[in-house]
């Protein structure tokens, strides 16, 4: 078991008091009803699975209930730091944050990736 810092509480928790909820940071289209279903549904249900450090959204759901961000390395499992919400992550960070790909640029080059495999193939 290891404990969390909870920004709210502002105390050490363990962690079977806090649940992950995905990205933080994440933008919310600025106009819904201009978007594609296709769009939509790329910002309301897929992610992206970075390795490295990256900031996450989680809620102290045992405790006191508020959400926060963490920055997280996913390949060390070590908490860089935890911020508020509205707060932007403090310059400690040493580690290069991952920068996540737009979703289009990475179904282009997956989409080009296969268009050379089959050109290979015939
Ligand atoms: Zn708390």
């Amino acid at each position: 078991m290891f404990h969390i810092y909870c920004p709210w509480c502002q105390e050490h928790r363990a962690e079977e008091e806090f649940h992950a909820k995905g990205p933080a940071h994440l933008a919310r289209p600025k106009d819904p009803e201009a978007c594609s279903d296709e769009e939509w549904g790329d910002y309301l249900f897929f992610r992206d699975n970075p390795r490295g450090v990256h900031h996450e959204l989680w809620v102290h759901a045992v405790g006191c209930r508020k959400f926060f961000n963490i920055t997280r390395n996913t390949v060390t499992y070590e908490i860089l730091e935890t911020y508020k919400i509205g707060e932007q992550p403090g310059k400690s960070v040493q580690a290069e944050v991952v920068t996540l790909p737009l979703r289009q640029e990475a179904r282009e080059a997956a989409n080009e990736s296969v268009k050379v495999q089959a050109g290979g193939a015939s």
